[in-house]
């Protein structure tokens, strides 16, 4: 028996991938029944979905399962979860997109046996999954990484790209954020060693915030813009800057396996939506 994993796709437990297909995210009435028709004769015996957020993952909640306060405007207050249970019959284990990705790194991936990690993808946004104790953070909602406050680069002039709260974290280091900065994609900014500087100086700071807070043994860096893979080295040295030698971790002392790029090739959200099937079931 198959277990659904939505991100779309069919897979078993050992994480091996038997069909995967992308149905673009359009709004629920376009999408869903396709992503049902799909699954309806697939035999799944638990469906994982990994989704973007806000979403209200407080089983106690009245409206746990639902899409909330989405900016995708057409996905707002949506109830995911009981559309896909109502269609499809099995159990559903459900949290955000990142928390997948996360948890496929955990169970299938380069983090494997760790209990703390952390995951931040940096790419049309910024979020990041944590993990805590082997499990994943939820707390009164869910982490929202991307938007803590930052100090802004004394050469960077930029009014910031977050309409919540301008230069933060997001605001500042997200693709969007770089190519309204600088008038180009970023992947045609490639050659321009400052961009990436900035890039680096931000990440570097979130880091050193979040290896302060959140003890992490292990750093997981995806989504678009980490595609700039001179982003790391750069990541690495600043990041170590900051914290200026306060902690002293056998971690920390081997920069290059702590702070990594992902290792599942762009699979660690679907196969963590396996392993939210699997704990569903
Ligand atoms: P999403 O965050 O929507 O899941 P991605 O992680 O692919 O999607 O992020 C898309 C963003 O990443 C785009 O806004 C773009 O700015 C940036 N991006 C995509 N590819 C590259 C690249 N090769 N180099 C730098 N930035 C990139
Ligand atoms: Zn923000």
């Amino acid at each position: 028996m198959l277990y659904g994993a939505l991100e779309a796709g069919g897979t078993d437990e050992t994480g091996k991938i038997y069909e995967q297909i992308s149905i673009p995210t359009i709004e629920p009435e376009i999408t869903m029944p396709k992503i049902i028709e799909y699954f309806k004769d697939k035999e799944i015996k638990a469906l994982g979905i990994a989704c973007f957020g806000p979403v209200d993952l407080n089983p106690a909640s009245e409206t746990y399962g639902y899409i909330t306060t989405t900016p995708k405007l057409k996905w707002a207050n949506f109830d995911i979860v009981g559309t896909m249970k109502s269609a499809l019959h099995v159990p559903v284990g459900f949290d955000t997109d990142v928390n997948g990705s996360l948890l496929g790194e955990v169970t299938f991936g380069q983090a494997k046996g760790l209990t703390d990690a952390l995951y931040l993808t940096i790419g049309t946004g910024i979020g990041g999954g944590v993990m805590t104790n082997g499990r994943l953070l939820h707390g009164m909602l869910h982490p929202e990484l991307g938007h803590m406050k930052m100090i802004v680069h004394p050469k960077d002039t930029y009014k910031g790209h977050c309409p919540f709260h301008g230069t933060c974290f997001e605001g500042l280091a997200a693709g969007p954020a770089i190519e309204d900065r600088w008038g180009k994609k970023a992947i045609e900014l490639k050659d321009d060693a400052f961009v990436w500087e900035l890039e680096a100086y931000y990440i570097a700071q979130a880091l050193h915030t979040l290896i302060l807070t959140l003890s992490p043994e292990i750093i997981i860096l995806g989504g678009g813009v980490m595609h700039q893979t001179q982003l790391f080295p750069l990541i690495r040295r600043m990041t170590l800057e900051n914290l200026n030698g306060y902690l002293k971790t056998k971690e920390l002392s081997d920069i290059d396996h702590y702070i990594v790029p992902a290792s599942l090739h762009d699979d660690q959200g679907i196969l963590g939506c396996v392993k939210l099937a699997i704990d569903a079931e």
